[in-house]
């Protein structure tokens, strides 16, 4: 085994609250660690524009901008709103997404009834109105839409301040200045 400095370290995202164990372990942040986590996340992209390979999504945001990408061009998080995408497993049962298995509630259909096929456990962010303003949407798109309640709402502020990390890299890497604020219900 090899070990060093320029070993990779990927970071694919945040926790988001699945079940009542995430819930109290690793899904749960208090409001400290979510703004060390903003922190964190900021000062090593700062740093190194491509810290924990999070680069690509520092160039998607300037994307976002060049492009004025409207909230309505932006898919859910997991691209399982797709018209054009179904999770099936090897039994041809259809599932919310590919993170889920076809017991219980995610089980959505079947193959061989192609027609009746029903995404019926998730809400798109397009209706949820603390996604339809917030200022880090174009990075985190709505997280987890199968989420509700209290797992929902844990999981937003877990995204929120992971995500707010790489807009404020991104702003600083555009202008050489910190972002102290933003203009919503969200504090930063
Ligand atoms: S941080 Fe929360 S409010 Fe913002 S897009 Fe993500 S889930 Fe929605």
């Amino acid at each position: 085994m090899r070990v060093g400095p320029d070993v990779f370290v990927g970071l694919e995202g945040v926790v988001n609250v699945h079940d009542a164990a995430t819930a109290i372990g690793t899904g749960r942040f208090k409001t400290a660690e979510l703004d060390s986590l903003t922190r964190s996340i900021f000062e090593a992209l700062a740093e190194d524009p491509n810290a924990f390979g999070l680069g690509e999504r520092v160039d998607e945001f300037y994307a976002s901008i060049q492009r004025r990408r409207p909230i309505e061009a932006l898919g859910q998080k997991c691209g399982m709103d797709s018209p054009d995408a179904i999770a099936v497993d090897l039994h041809g049962n259809i599932m919310t997404c590919q993170n889920t298995g076809a017991k219980g509630v995610h089980k959505i259909g079947h193959v061989a009834e192609f027609d009746a096929i029903a995404l019926d456990t998730a809400t798109h962010f397009a209706f949820r109105d603390e996604c339809m303003s917030c200022p880090v949407v174009q990075l985190c798109k709505g997280s987890c839409m199968f989420l509700e309640g209290e797992f929902f709402k844990q999981s937003c502020a877990n995204e929120f301040a992971f995500n707010m990390g790489i807009m404020m890299a991104a702003v600083w890497h555009l202008t050489g200045m910190v972002v102290v604020g933003v203009a919503t219900g969200h504090s930063v």
